[in-house]
């Protein structure tokens, strides 16, 4: 534990009339030169009352809470980092462990190769005595010794071992070994990451949606069909409140950004509005159902009049919102999708949607009649066909590709309105048997360019950096695709449910 201390000592304190006295008070004035502010006894017996005086060792105690406080966040910062490396070093031992595992095996499969060897030879040195008088009467020209069984035997031995040893070595090449390593080692040169702050909340049902309220004050979250309201404080939740209403599973929570509203929907096809009575109870809507499929997605506009809903019916519903009145109407549908929707995105000034099935991109435009219309579709290059996406300005969106071999985020950048240009993407790991599962939406957070971008069986922490390039700065590896989350509006916690631990996992964003 690191302690504060004062580089002078009490008693060489001394007052600016050099009395050589201790220092009883002390003036707490910004006008007073520093020299002048310590008083002894015999100042304060001439003292004229000018300036706020307060005991020194009322200051000396205020000085030294600072201190320890400044210190306390130094400690921590501190031990952060040296977990950090302590977590390297025993990841270290073992590589050094499995180095040795390693070499010990090639050192003991080249030790039996030379004794192989010597069998061979040994095998060769016995022979009969009658044969070869035999031989050498018979042939006594005859010295060729035939070698060609022996060349056989020795290539025989020589290839297997070094076939064997081969496999070693190139597994000691393998970069599995050193990973671990590289990505502790990664973590303590980037800044900022994730850290693991609670796990200690269970729940077996599913749950494959999360929202914040616009203060980060309160967090809902699907829980099979019913919707949970929990208190959210600097990352500790605790349950208030079980919203039943839902007949399927919850696949999408929007909260309002204005007020304590919010929007749900999910397998049932229905998608509900939901108005804060007080801290326990809240009031439901009807249920508004024109989608004939699960509803996957759901968004609203910056002045939260329109809800945009994607199903898998291959429509897109437009709806007018009015939270005040805890209500939706229903406007039009958009129909040009041939498969389900997985995912729906706004540009910046909400001009255009794109919208994204698993086999094609649509892009949508307003007209003057602030009407949704068809503009183009995106079919020929399957390679960018996603699974979710997000605007992060006006012309740049990020896409998360689904199939199984791209294994990559990208940048696309729309042009004339029309087509997209891949211009960044990104090498994830790489996994090429498992497709991926689309209700974990992007999370970006604009103040810090930082998105939460889940991949298959990683979480990633990206910075957009400042020439528009990416980079990793945390992954989290979990052992299924099927997980869920979502980061606070103000970018300081993730939180994560994963179908196989059944339990949440909540991050904490350090920054360094
Ligand atoms: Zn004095």
């Amino acid at each position: 534990m690191l302690q504060p201390k004062m580089i002078e000592l009490e008693n060489q304190l001394n007052c600016s009339q050099n009395h050589n006295q201790p220092i009883l008070m002390v003036k707490f004035d910004k006008k007073i030169k520093m020299g002048e502010r310590l008083l002894c006894a015999h100042c304060l017996e001439n003292f004229e009352q000018e300036s706020k005086l307060i005991g020194f060792k009322k200051a000396l105690k205020m000085i030294e809470e600072k201190q320890q406080s400044k210190l306390d966040n130094i400690q921590e910062l501190i031990k952060a980092n040296q977990e950090m490396v302590e977590s390297l070093i025993n990841q270290i031992q073992k590589l050094k462990s499995d180095l040795n595992q390693y070499l010990d095996e090639l050192l003991s499969y080249s030790i039996d190769w030379i004794k192989n060897l010597n069998n061979i030879g040994l095998a060769s040195s016995s022979y009969s005595f009658l044969d070869e008088l035999e031989l050498l009467i018979n042939n006594p020209k005859d010295n060729l010794i035939n070698l060609e069984s022996i060349i056989q035997q020795l290539k025989l031995l020589n290839n297997s071992l070094s076939a064997k040893i081969n496999i070693k070595i190139s597994n000691l090449k393998n970069q599995d070994l050193y990973s671990q390593c590289e990505k502790i080692l990664s973590n303590l040169n980037f800044f900022p990451h994730l850290k693991l702050f609670d796990d200690s909340i269970k729940q077996e049902d599913q749950c494959y949606a999360f929202s914040f309220n616009v203060s980060d004050s309160l967090m809902i979250s699907a829980s099979g069909c019913q919707i949970k309201v929990w208190d959210f404080v600097r990352g500790i939740l605790n349950e208030i409140t079980t919203l039943s209403l839902h007949t399927g599973p919850i696949t999408c929570l929007q909260f309002s950004k204005k007020n304590n509203c919010f929007l749900s929907t999910g397998f049932d096809k229905q998608i509900c509005c939901w108005n804060q009575i007080n801290d326990k109870e809240w009031k439901n809507s009807q249920f508004y159902k024109q989608h004939t499929d699960c509803i996957d997605c759901l968004i609203l506009n910056k002045s939260e009049d329109q809800l945009i809903s994607g199903g898998r019916d291959h429509s897109i519903k437009v709806w007018k919102v009015d939270f005040l009145q805890n209500q939706l109407y229903y406007l039009y549908s958009l129909d040009k999708h041939t498969n389900g929707i997985y995912s729906l995105c706004l540009n910046q000034s909400e001009n255009t949607l794109v919208s994204t099935d698993c086999f094609q991109i649509i892009i949508w435009k307003k007209d003057n009649k602030q009407k949704w219309q068809f503009e183009n579709q995106i079919t020929q290059n399957l390679q960018f066909i996603g699974s979710r996406l997000y605007f992060i300005n006006n012309q740049q969106l990020i896409l998360a590709t689904r199939n199984e071999v791209k294994n990559y985020i990208s940048i696309l950048q729309l042009e004339n309105g029309q087509q997209f240009n891949e211009i960044v993407d990104l090498k994830l790991i790489e996994n090429n048997q498992i497709r991926d599962v689309n209700l974990f939406p992007i999370c970006y957070n604009k103040e810090q360019n930082l998105m939460i971008f889940k991949h298959k069986l990683n979480v990633y922490l990206i910075k957009i950096l400042k020439d528009g390039n990416l980079e990793v700065l945390t992954e989290m590896n979990y052992s299924t695709t099927f997980i869920f989350g979502k980061l606070t509006n103000d970018g300081k916690y993730l939180i994560i449910w994963e179908e196989a631990r059944k339990k949440f996992d909540i991050y904490e964003l350090q920054i360094i």
